[in-house]
């Protein structure tokens, strides 16, 4: 991946690497605050059921960012031939546990085991990861909650390179629980207008044609091509697909958009760092229940 350089296609990158830094740096102060303020430091307890080498990857670099932010972290392994039943009582555990402030429940888990019911063993105060109903609802309403790692990412993402929100076209190709479905709720809420795609829609290129922002949420290396573009569109890749290719051809999109996002080094370092943010948010709040982070 180019690096940021001078001149246009510098202007029109927008790189979750240097945001990601950004809110990594302010997780870490707050977390020295905190530190210092009740002398124990936040605790992201994260749960591993089996042992999907990519699953293992990301807890590990969850664990490392984490001791870099000054969080501590526990790490919960489990089988994968685990029962629904004991997964649920094991997160329980965690969400009535006073030196844990976050929980993150690594998913995909193994299809063996209900999935929804573990994540709603979490407590939604500890729901930093925002997969629990309350958090959905929370984003579905505007209301105080956890957000979903990669959609609030997303949003912040967008703010710090200034794209307009509101009265635009959102055009988000994918309807999934972590990450569609919930980047169009916040869209909306800022009040852009949003159209999901998924993979009932028909005449997809021309509908992606009409947003003035798309975001392609597909898991389809190079899905999104040039030729479904509106001039100076500004485009969310949150693909990640092996090899490090994105759901929208890069090359193609480059020459029509106004904006794009690299990958990688767009939207992913945003995941991790939202993530830790949010569970210096839940320490703080746990410390102080009057704290309002959206008042920082
Ligand atoms: P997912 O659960 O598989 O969802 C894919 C979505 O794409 C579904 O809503 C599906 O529609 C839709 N889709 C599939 N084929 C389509 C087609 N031909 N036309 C239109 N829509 C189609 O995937 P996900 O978890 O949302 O992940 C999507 C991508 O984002 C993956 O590449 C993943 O690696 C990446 N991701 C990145 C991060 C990050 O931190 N950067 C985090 C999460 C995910 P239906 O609902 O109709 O099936």
């Amino acid at each position: 991946m180019r690096e940021p350089m001078t001149g246009d296609l510098d202007r029109r990158l927008m790189y979750g690497t240097t945001v990601a830094a950004a809110i990594t740096e302010r997780a870490a102060a707050r977390a020295t605050d905190l530190a210092d303020h009740s002398g124990r430091r936040p605790c992201l307890a994260a749960v591993l059921v089996g042992e999907d080498p990519a699953s293992v990857t990301y807890v590990r670099m969850k664990q490392k960012r984490s001791a870099a932010a000054g969080i501590d972290s526990r790490l919960v392994r489990l089988p994968a031939t685990i029962s629904t039943d004991e997964l649920v009582a094991t997160i329980r555990a965690l969400s009535d546990d006073d030196a844990v402030d976050g929980i993150l429940l690594q998913h995909p888990v193994p299809a063996a085991i209900d999935e929804r019911a573990a994540f709603e063993a979490i407590a939604p105060t500890k729901d930093v990861d925002g997969v629990t109903l309350h958090s959905f609802a929370a984003m579905a309403l505007g209301t105080r909650g956890f957000r979903s790692c990669t959609p609030e990412g997303i949003l912040r993402l967008l703010d710090a390179y200034g794209v307009e929100l509101a009265g635009r076209h959102a055009v988000v190709i994918g309807r999934s629980p972590i990450l569609g479905l919930p980047v169009g709720m916040l869209l909306l809420a800022r009040n852009a207008t949003v159209t999901y795609c998924h993979s009932h829609t028909e005449n997809l290129p021309d509908v992606v044609r009409s947003g003035d922002l798309v975001v392609a949420a597909v898991g389809r290396p190079r899905f999104v091509r040039g030729s479904w573009l509106s001039p100076d569109v500004v485009i969310v890749d949150a693909g990640y697909n092996p090899g490090n290719i994105g759901d929208v051809a890069f090359d193609e999109a480059l020459d029509i958009a106004s904006r794009i996002t690299p990958v990688p080094a767009g939207v992913g370092p945003m995941t991790i760092a939202v993530l830790l943010d949010q569970t210096v948010d839940a320490a703080w709040r746990r410390c102080d229940p009057g704290f309002d982070e959206r008042a920082l």
